[in-house]
């Protein structure tokens, strides 16, 4: 599938050192290094399921992880970036049924709004944009794969004996999330999951090949007519395109469980007990008047209507790097206006002739990086140098430039 275009940042000189690169693992709850010292780095983030447009709480896991790819870029590395599209899944052919829209119309109008809105936002795009229809065969192999090691099971007592993946199969099932049973149920009941399924052997095992029913979608495959469910599809395209082991699997806090969860079980019992990813990274949700942003609340704050009124989307960027990406925060019509205000004193002393010299602000910016993706601090270097730039009659021609390119390459801020 296509990805969107967005220009390569330039890239800066080499720090003379570097500060070591980490960032916050979910699974061991610390601080890990980030991806390999030199060479690739591989990174999968969870895409898009395609029937919604990007509301603000999607930018910003995108963003967080734009500055990861950045700061790998900025350290010289070649970074192998894979995401996904859902573009099949119960979600999306409810809302293609309940608004009179075919699915896959649905489905690719909304990953084209969300191709504009990723460029708006100067997010760099994966290297590998791959959707879930464009892999049915890669999922059905991985699923032939976990038959075969008796990971697999058909529910009793049902004419649809839809597929499911026994995460009893996997020693570590429950290692990333740390959830009781009681706490993991109904999580995974809102979460897309079937706990309540009779013939399931364990509540929260999840289906793997949904069968074909009258009026959805299905695909041939070995496993019969179907459909794949949301899980397999990640573990198959990150497995296919990446490997096992690679450095880092991305996404807002929501998708810890079951999401990775279930794709790490899938994969560890499939490739017989490689670690998935060497790190799982998660932001944190954005709302809105203290609730979560969703359709069914009818509280979502869309990149497209912020940028159809005029909003510059570098202020839009701007205000989602104002937190941490750890951080859970409400999105406010107030953090949008200093952005933007932000964002004009920026741009007025990258405009000017001469300023402060850029070497020190460029330090601190990737130290800030380097510590678990810490924008804040690096837009607080950056205020400074802008202030005092402004303040004082500054001697150094080069630094507006330089400061500028460093605000694009790392921050992903075009000024
Ligand atoms: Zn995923």
């Amino acid at each position: 599938m296509q990805a969107w275009g967005v220009d390569p940042p330039h890239r800066l000189d080499p720090a003379e050192a570097w500060h070591r690169f980490q960032v916050f693992d979910t699974a061991r709850q610390r601080l890990v290094d980030a991806g390999p010292a030199q060479g690739t780095a591989r990174l999968y983030v969870c895409g898009i399921t395609p029937y919604d447009a990007t509301h603000i709480g999607h930018a910003n896991t995108y963003v967080a992880f734009d500055l990861l790819n950045r700061t790998w870029l900025d350290r010289g590395l070649d970074v192998d970036y894979v995401q996904n599209v859902t573009d099949i899944d119960d979600p999306l052919l409810e809302r293609a049924a309940a608004t009179g829209v075919d699915w896959d119309q649905l489905a690719e109008q909304q990953i084209q709004l969300f191709r504009v809105d990723m460029a708006a936002l100067n997010v760099l795009p994966p290297t590998h944009y791959v959707g879930a229809v464009e892999s049915m065969s890669l999922v059905a192999d991985l699923v032939v794969q976990l038959q075969r090691r008796g990971a697999v099971y058909a529910v009793d007592g049902s004419d649809l004996a839809d597929l499911y993946f026994a995460n009893g199969s996997d020693p570590q099932f429950g290692s990333l999330s740390r959830l009781s049973q009681d706490a993991a149920i109904p999580l995974f009941a809102e979460r897309g999951g079937d706990p309540e399924r009779p013939g399931k052997k364990d509540p929260l095992d999840c289906v793997v090949w949904r069968l074909a029913r009258d009026g959805e979608p299905s695909w041939d495959s070995p496993l019969g007519a179907g459909r794949p469910g949301w899980h397999i599809e990640c573990a198959a395209i990150a497995l296919d395109r990446l490997g096992a082991g690679f450095d880092v699997q991305a996404g807002g806090t929501d998708l810890i469980f079951p999401h990775h969860e279930m794709c790490a079980a899938e994969a560890r019992v499939a490739t017989a007990g490689s670690e998935f990813a060497k790190a799982y990274v998660h932001s944190g949700m954005v709302g809105l008047d203290g609730e979560k942003m969703s359709k069914s609340k009818g509280n979502l704050v869309l990149i497209s209507q912020l940028r159809d009124t005029g909003v510059d989307p570098m202020a839009i960027r701007l205000a989602l790097l104002n937190h941490h990406y750890r951080e859970d925060w409400d999105w406010t019509d107030e953090g949008l206006a200093a952005a933007g205000g932000r964002l004009n004193r920026w741009r007025e002393a990258v405009r000017l002739d001469a300023a402060l010299n850029a070497d020190e602000v460029i330090t601190q910016m990737r130290a800030a990086l380097a510590g678990d993706l810490d924008a804040p601090t690096a837009l607080a270097a950056v205020d400074a140098w802008a202030g005092a730039s402004t303040a004082i009659d500054g001697d150094d021609a080069d630094a507006p430039g330089l400061v500028a390119r460093a605000c694009d390459s790392l921050l992903g801020i075009r000024l």
